[in-house]
């Protein structure tokens, strides 16, 4: 059998409901995997083993009189340190928050906590979410198990890397422009970003508030339904948040796909993405097809302005969100000559480079003589691809595309070309802009790396999303998982 710290959650869950193990010989097992690969992969900046054997001890107090402590415990999982946790320091990898330890939990906290969440660990991600590799942590970048010398995608990165390396069951991250699906992608694993509004964003540090949602990162379909499960529904402390109702997302998951519409859009398959990628992607259409789903090319053609959109909007946003760290309420302070001297010096050391590079694109984008030029015209672009999208899925129940138009890349590579890295979020932005749901499955492997495979739905349509994504993963039967030539097996 699997070592335990290797199976799907649900597996783990049916095994503690039928008292073949017990929360604490899980939490054991992950934990000394942490030990044994955490030196190598660095997918957490804070681990929280207090938290982890408090929720264990909580879980087998209610087993022992009888009562199911709930659907994750003793379940451990990783939590992108974006998300306030109460008494658990949350940094956002920013050296501004080094020391910040919340007072309240996020509301996907909260409910999870009611659950029995088990957590493990806050994970390692890129400052304040800004970022495709990890990379820009200042707790140092974090390493995908596949291959060490390769990058975990980004920003979720930590979460991705701890459940690829059996250091999670399974995992939260944020998504604002890709940052689930990729990570997901390159690790090999699923991972969603739901309907903007379907998870609140209460307690989610805010790098670009109209675009920002929390989401699974998992090892299959089925754990990812079964996370969506319990950090979805209306939240009165986010105004954002939807007021619908939540579908049951695990009976979904069996439903027929066969007479469904698959749309390609064009625009994401084209220049820029690898042929081996290409490939794979290609293949599963077949495999779509097989189950009796139709596959026809669509075209959105505001699609080629998303990634200009995007880097003009999500900094715009940022711009204003950050500006709270200012060494007043929040974290670092450097003491200055007066108080406008405190600001600048806290945040010219606070922050990181590429954090500086947003604020800075982001005011620039704002100011009184460009906002026409840019901001306005960045909206009226995201207006277009909310109108693309809609017609697309007059004809569509889905459209699919690469998650990410390459595998993995290595550390460095991309560290000194900003344009180069934004561009490993051409397909994952397009659904940001428009708030819709989308997933990653894996799909194959290109040169041994894992190959994700997105599929975009309908607002509020995460149930078709979900049952073409356990559709396409049990036709495929595709299991992946690192082994130890360059990763850690
Ligand atoms: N890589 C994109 C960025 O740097 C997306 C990040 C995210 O989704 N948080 O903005």
């Amino acid at each position: 059998m699997e070592p335990i710290y290797l199976l799907e959650a649900w597996k783990v869950r049916e095994m503690l409901l039928r008292r073949e193990l017990t929360p604490r010989e899980v939490l054991q097992a992950v934990w000394e995997r942490v030990r044994e690969v955490e030196p190598r992969v660095n997918a957490y900046i804070t681990e929280t083993w207090d938290a982890a054997e408090e929720a264990v001890r909580e879980a087998e107090k209610d087993w022992s009189q009888g009562k199911d402590p709930g659907p994750a415990a003793g379940l451990p999982m990783a939590v992108k340190d974006i998300l306030c946790t109460r008494g658990i320091r949350t940094t956002c990898a920013s050296l501004i928050l080094e020391n910040f330890v919340p007072v309240y939990d996020a509301t996907v906290i909260e409910r999870l906590k009611a659950a029995g969440l088990t957590m493990i660990g806050k994970a390692n991600m890129d400052e304040f979410a800004m970022g495709s590799s990890t990379e820009n942590s200042y707790f140092g970048p974090t390493r995908n198990p596949w291959d060490l010398g390769r990058v975990p995608g980004g920003s979720s990165g930590g979460s991705a890397a701890a459940v690829a390396a059996g250091e999670a069951l399974w995992a939260l991250g944020s998504d604002t422009g890709g940052s689930i699906r990729q990570p997901a992608s390159f690790c090999g694993l699923v991972g969603m970003k739901p309907t903007y509004g379907r998870v609140s964003r209460y307690g989610l540090v805010a790098f670009a508030s109209s675009l920002d949602q929390v989401g699974p990162i998992t090892r299959c379909v089925k754990d990812c339904a079964l996370l969506l499960q319990l950090i979805c529904g209306h939240d009165p402390k986010d105004s954002t948040s939807l007021p619908e109702g939540v579908p049951d997302f695990l009976a979904s998951l069996e439903g027929d796909v066969r007479g469904m519409r698959a749309g390609v859009p064009r625009e994401l398959m084209g220049e820029g993405i690898a042929p081996g990628v290409k490939r794979i992607v290609v293949s599963c259409f077949e495999v779509l097809e097989d189950l009796g789903m139709k596959v026809e090319e669509v075209s959105l053609p505001h699609l080629d302005y998303a990634l200009d959109a995007y880097y003009i909007i999500a900094p715009a946003e940022a711009s204003s969100n950050l500006a709270r760290y200012d060494g007043v309420r929040y974290g670092l302070r450097v003491e200055g000559e007066d108080v406008l001297d405190m600001y600048s010096r806290t945040r010219a050391r606070g922050f990181g480079d590429e954090v500086k590079r947003r604020i800075m694109l982001g005011t620039y984008a704002l100011s009184a003589g460009y906002y026409e030029a840019y901001y306005a015209q960045a909206q009226k672009i995201r207006t277009l691809i909310i109108g693309d999208f809609r017609r697309a899925f007059e004809r569509c129940d889905v459209l699919v595309s690469p998650t990410s138009p390459t595998v993995a890349f290595r550390l460095g590579e991309r560290l000194e070309d900003p344009l180069a890295m934004y561009m490993s979020d051409i397909c994952t932005i397009p659904v940001n802009l428009a708030g819709l749901p989308a997933i990653s499955v894996p799909c194959g492997l290109d040169q041994g790396l894992p190959v994700g495979f997105q599929i975009m739905g309908k607002l509020l349509d995460e149930v078709t999303v979900l049952r073409v994504a356990y559709a396409l993963e049990q036709a495929l039967g595709f299991r992946a998982r690192p082994d130890s030539s360059k990763g850690v097996g």
